[in-house]
């Protein structure tokens, strides 16, 4: 008998209906999983995974080029640091961004994701012009090389352009230092179009676009953005910064009446293929109207800590049966284990209580969350992504069940010590996307050359 390729067989598998024994998996040509079937017979010669296999996890929001300033703006620079000091920093690293620096960067941040276990990246990709703020010959060369440096990793990609066209609200004029990310919802879409022809769909690679926020888009150019990208690419995904900062929901409140979450559900239609990122500042009413929505709340715990944006009421609204996601951001930090730990502090810290997040059907923390990130971050992905099942994408990571945090546990407590754990080496030792390993003893395939060009690339960047 001859084995396929393309099939393994794991002791321990994660799937929608928790751990399971003896799991055989067959995925096809195209990276997509075709069988996942528990209490299998270990076919004679199949290849065995080393330990226990869980799905990958999506990473709903990134900006690929901030990686590249990690750790550099942790200093006081003014009585009153805050987000829009930041953000200021930010606009410096991004005027000094050329194709081959953020290829170097996004190819080195993709390596860091797929070791972490993110086997696929949204990009919320907003500097698309040259240095002086007039397009590239090639108007999404950009875009182009972020795609590029994705396939190139092995991570899977959802690529938003963004629309950025105004300031601040009331139509205020880009300030300088924004030229390079601004374009009309026409130009935009151009850009898109263009870069799918260059970089078609598959498996591993779908579009949408992303208005930036509600304070860099019009009523009008946001709907002309959604109707043109209904043309093209119906029920794409579509992603906001929606309510990160209370500064933010202030001025919305001055300009429109309304706080930003509920001005978007009352003008938009605002369904399961929206994610709405750092939902942070909602009140009760919002919470409830959001989770109704069945958008996905887009969290990114680690740079929204970082940033001093504030806390998201995640109780009531995953109560309310939200959907969440988990994002890198920033990249302060690259791993969704420190997204999901962190969320749970946060709430433990502001209602002095244990284990707010769990609830009587999962009392396990860590699974509840990880399950909620693994198909909220597969919606706002718009791809078959965050589970071990027959018609989604293979993508799996390998625990160690040696590691001190799963060693001598039961497979039920294994999420936990993933989770809340923060002793040594990740316990997650390889991880495979599209049925491919890209990182096999905790080592990425690319790792040595992706990080001397990123170094080279950071260095031009800091001089
Ligand atoms: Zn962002």
């Amino acid at each position: 008998m001859t084995i396929d390729r393309r099939t393994l067989f794991a002791a321990h598998a994660y799937l929608p209906q928790g751990w399971r024994r003896d799991v055989l998996l067959e995925w096809n040509e195209d990276g997509m999983l075709t069988g996942v079937v528990p209490d299998s017979p270990a076919p004679a010669g199949a290849p065995r995974a080393s330990g226990p296999i869980v799905p990958g996890m999506p990473n709903l929001h990134s900006h690929a080029f901030q990686r590249a300033m990690a750790g550099l703006a942790e200093y006081r620079a003014q009585a009153s640091d805050n987000f829009w000091s930041w953000r200021d920093l930010m606009y410096r690293f991004a005027a000094r961004i050329t194709p081959e620096r953020l290829a170097a960067i996004a190819r080195w941040l993709y390596v860091e994701m797929l070791k972490a276990g993110y086997t696929s990246v949204c990009e919320f990709h907003y500097v698309h012009h040259a240095q002086d703020g007039t397009s590239y010959g090639n108007a999404p060369e950009l875009g182009q090389c972020v795609v590029d440096a994705a396939s190139q990793a092995g991570i899977g990609m959802t690529m938003l352009p963004v629309l950025y066209q105004y300031s601040g609200f009331g139509k205020r004029e880009p300030r300088p230092d924004q030229r390079r990310f601004v374009n009309t919802p026409e130009s935009l879409l151009d850009l898109l179009l263009t870069l799918r022809r260059a970089r078609p769909e598959h498996g591993a690679l779908t579009y949408g676009v992303a208005p930036h926020s509600l304070r860099a888009v019009s009523a009008a150019s946001l709907h002309a953005l959604l109707d043109g990208l209904d043309a093209h690419l119906p029920g794409a995904p579509v992603h906001i910064h929606i309510a990160e900062q209370t500064g933010e929901v202030q001025e919305c409140l001055a300009a429109t009446g309304a706080r930003p979450v509920a001005w978007l559900l009352d003008h938009a239609d605002v369904n399961a293929r929206w994610c709405l990122v750092h939902a942070t500042h909602i009140d009760e009413t919002e919470t409830r109207a959001l989770a109704a929505a069945g958008a996905v709340a887009g969290l990114c715990p680690t740079t929204e800590a970082n940033l001093g944006d504030g806390f998201f009421p995640a109780q009531p609204y995953l109560d309310a049966k939200g959907w969440i996601g988990v994002g890198s951001d920033s990249h302060v930090a690259v791993d969704w284990r420190s997204e999901l730990r962190l969320l749970e502090y946060g709430q433990r810290l502001l209602l002095r209580q244990r284990n707010v997040l769990a609830c009587e059907t999962r009392p396990q923390v860590a699974e509840r969350l990880f399950d909620a990130a693994l198909a909220g971050g597969a919606r706002a992905s718009g791809r078959p992504l965050g589970a071990l099942a027959p018609g989604y994408r293979a993508d799996w990571l390998v625990l160690d069940e040696a590691h001190p945090s799963l060693d001598g546990r039961q497979p039920g407590d294994w999420l936990a010590g993933v989770v809340f754990c923060e002793h040594g080496p990740s316990p997650i030792v390889e991880v495979h996307t599209g049925g491919r390993c890209v990182v096999r003893g905790g080592r990425h395939e690319d790792e040595a050359a992706a990080y001397a060009a990123y170094r080279e690339a950071v260095s031009h960047l800091q001089g």
